[in-house]
């Protein structure tokens, strides 16, 4: 006990006697795997990574980040945490989730984990959406800046030592999203309201920033809830690639079936640009790069004729 509470965050009494209960029924081996360097650091645990590289810039040097979904490879819609999860969720001075049913599987760890001192970022309910609305709300720029404020406030929560540097570091994470949001404004300007189409609406928040008509919501909808889409969907989207009625379909990259496969194929048969776009950020980069790559492929797919 005296090895592990040296590892633990000296402030969160509950989470250490949680930790050593968890100790004795796990037979964990110390506690190298579970906080790795920096044991007075908070620790962030964020169900999407996207979160997760927002808070790493707000919390800097005095955060540890752990994201659960965390790769492009794997399909959020269907992702189980494993048990392991449990531990580092008891850990957690700050957990951020998406909401909105699509993380549901942190509702249920949270309910099963009271932890003392804990702060729970909603990201549905900090932006007042409501139950059933698009759940892929990390796509909305309206909300970045009140995520950011949302993520310095949590961190200042739990680590009051470091409350004006969390607000100076989202103060200038805000500031760096301003070449983001005039790229959002030019091709708005230039978009005039072109028809476009996806596979499923994960990129509709910001599809509707940019003033673009989203078609085919009910094919979107269908692939999103894992459904199959109604024959008169598909043949709809199918008409709408081959006779060139919308200028992009946004493709979601990490959601593949063999329907979504086949309108890729189809559109690219007919010369309707992809837009690949992804629920959760590749590795190695940031929130605002990701959005700026995927903001800059939607302006190169409209200037094609
Ligand atoms: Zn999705």
């Amino acid at each position: 006990v005296v090895a592990i509470s040296s590892c633990a965050h000296p402030r969160r009494r509950h989470a250490l006697l949680l930790l050593v209960w968890l100790v004795a029924v796990a037979t964990l081996s110390g506690c190298g795997g579970m906080v790795p360097t920096g044991g007075n650091r908070v620790q962030v645990l964020a169900a999407e990574n996207e979160y997760g590289n927002i808070a790493l810039q707000i919390g800097g040097p005095y955060v540890e980040v752990t994201s659960l979904l965390n790769s492009p490879n794997v399909d959020p819609h269907q992702y189980e945490a494993s048990p392991s999860v449990a531990r580092t969720l008891a850990m957690a001075g700050v957990v951020i989730e998406n909401g909105l049913g699509y993380d549901s599987w942190m509702d249920k760890m949270l309910s099963a984990t009271s932890v003392d001192a804990q702060e729970t970022i909603n990201v549905g309910t900090l932006l007042g959406r409501q139950t059933g609305s698009n759940p892929h709300i990390w796509y909305d720029p309206q909300g970045w800046t009140t995520i950011a404020s949302a993520m310095s406030r949590g961190l200042s929560g739990v680590d009051r030592k470091h409350a004006k540097e969390y607000q100076h570091r989202a103060d200038r994470f805000v500031r760096s999203l301003v070449p983001i949001f005039k790229l959002i404004a030019t091709i708005r300007g230039s978009a005039h309201g072109a028809a476009v189409t996806a596979t499923e609406p994960v990129y509709g928040y910001m599809a509707a920033a940019l003033g673009l008509r989203m078609r085919n919501m009910d094919f979107q909808g269908a692939i999103m809830n894992e459904n199959d889409p109604s024959p008169g969907s598909v043949v709809r989207l199918e008409r709408d690639l081959r006779t060139h009625r919308v200028r992009i379909l946004f493709y979601n990259r990490q959601s593949a079936s063999p329907i979504t496969e086949h309108m890729r194929s189809l559109a690219s048969d007919s010369g309707v640009p992809v837009v690949g776009v992804t629920e959760t950020m590749p590795a190695h980069t940031t929130f605002q790069a990701w959005q700026l790559g995927q903001l800059r492929q939607v302006q190169k797919a409209l200037s094609q004729p």
